[in-house]
């Protein structure tokens, strides 16, 4: 029988190779000026800054332009936010990674609030945002984090005492998506690897969730079936525009699952050893991904007997091993021999890379949540997972 479940609400999608023409014709419905986000060097060198530029002119559009450096601040949300609340904006526009996307977002949400976005993060600030905003754009140039299909926005202050923590609400799922694979041919194999293992592990996450349904089951599979064919070619072969594709597909449908599944362990870390130290979040989910699996496997076996995720960890291994005809036990833990070996192949760092030391491995795994990871991890199974990737 179905499980009963629901679903949030999902942008209109426009997919396919060269859809960024449509993006002026877009922004008409809404009005004649907008909030224009993008990164800096990567967009600003791309082929589609003057295009996009040229074709905004020729539509009467007046655009503000706003360069956000690096993952989101609350500091940065507040000024852009601050320096355009007297400005008749009718619409925001972001074309980026992640970081671009979620400031983007996130100034779409604070137009029409007062104070610091700061009040309205989960875990930080205590105010209810009403879900109100400008309409949101968005364009993905990484193939990661979904953001293109959510409804949050991370917000980080990385120290001591730092956080990544979401600006939440229903409302706050882009309006329209507009995932053009061309955008991404010019990430860089370290990139396209950390943003492509980000994917990996939502769509891995949500799939092992306790709150999946056989709708977003359906979802990641599909999404896991692009990643298969698609990451590691994206990674050593950046101009083939199919895989560019698959994994385009693979993030879209990673951020549908994570906005109505949730996720895991792995993303409890990149919440906590994130906020903490300065390293992409897909460097953190990618080089987590493998042990992360290891010991929630092996707590999974030593457990109550959990039949719906064993033969789901049996299907990964199924989907990724091209072995037929063994028992269980060989694709489960063969599931993890490939992320093992996958962490190999794509070169993801290890975590003293980016100033984890043996001392902070006890205080990140304290604060760090299980979301949804269908086993139950206790301290020293944490603590087990961060030091294997020191
Ligand atoms: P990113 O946006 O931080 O970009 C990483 C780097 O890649 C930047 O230097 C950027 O300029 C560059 N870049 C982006 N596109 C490029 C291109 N096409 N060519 C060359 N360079 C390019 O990385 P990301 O992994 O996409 O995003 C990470 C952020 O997304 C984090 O803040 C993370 O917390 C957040 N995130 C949000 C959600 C969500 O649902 N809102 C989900 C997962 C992650």
């Amino acid at each position: 029988m179905v499980k009963a479940f629901q679903f949030s609400r999902l942008p209109f999608i426009h997919f396919s190779t060269g859809k960024i023409k449509v993006l002026p014709g877009l922004i008409k419905r809404y009005g004649k000026t907008i909030l224009l986000v993008t990164a800096g060097e990567s967009f600003v060198k791309s082929p589609y800054a003057e295009t996009l530029s040229e074709a905004l002119l020729r539509e009467g559009i007046k655009y503000l332009h706003f360069v956000v450096s690096g993952e989101p601040s609350p500091e940065i949300i507040d000024s852009v936010s601050e320096k355009i609340r007297n400005e008749a904006v009718n619409a925001v526009v972001a074309v980026g990674g992640g970081s671009v996307l979620d400031a983007g977002k996130a100034v779409s949400a604070m137009y029409g609030v007062k104070g610091s976005v700061r009040e309205y993060l989960e875990g930080v600030g205590t105010w209810e945002h009403p879900g109100t905003k400008l309409p949101f754009i968005a364009l993905p140039t990484t193939s990661g984090t979904g953001s293109e299909a959510t409804k949050n926005a991370v917000i980080s202050e990385i120290g001591k005492n730092g956080f990544k923590k979401s600006l939440r609400h229903d409302n706050f799922v882009p309006d329209i998506a507009i995932v053009d694979p061309e955008l991404t041919l010019s990430c860089p194999p370290d990139i396209t690897a950390a943003s492509g293992m980000d994917c990996f592990t939502q769509l891995t996450e949500s799939f092992l969730s306790g709150n999946a349904s056989e709708y977003t089951d359906a979802l990641a599979w599909e999404g896991l079936k692009a990643v298969k064919s698609s990451l590691v070619q994206t990674c050593h072969n950046g101009d083939d525009i199919t895989a560019r594709t698959g994994m385009s597909f693979a993030a879209l449908t990673s951020g549908i699952c994570l906005a109505n599944a949730g996720l895991g362990v792995v993303h409890g870390f990149a919440s906590s050893a994130g906020g903490m130290f300065n390293i992409p979040h897909g460097v953190v989910c990618g080089t987590l991904m493998a042990p992360a699996n290891a010991i929630t496997l092996r707590e999974l076996r030593r457990g109550v007997n959990n039949p719906e995720i064993t033969n789901k960890y049996v299907r990964l291994g199924k989907l990724f091993i091209e072995t037929r005809g063994k028992p269980d036990d060989y694709y489960m833990d063969g599931f993890v021999e490939y992320l093992l070996k996958l962490s190999d192949d794509l070169n993801l760092p290890r975590l003293d890379k980016y100033g984890i030391k043996e001392e902070d491995i006890e205080p990140i795994c304290r604060i760090t949540e299980l979301k949804n990871n269908p086993v139950k991890l206790n301290l020293e199974d944490l603590m087990e997972i961060l030091r294997s990737r020191l």
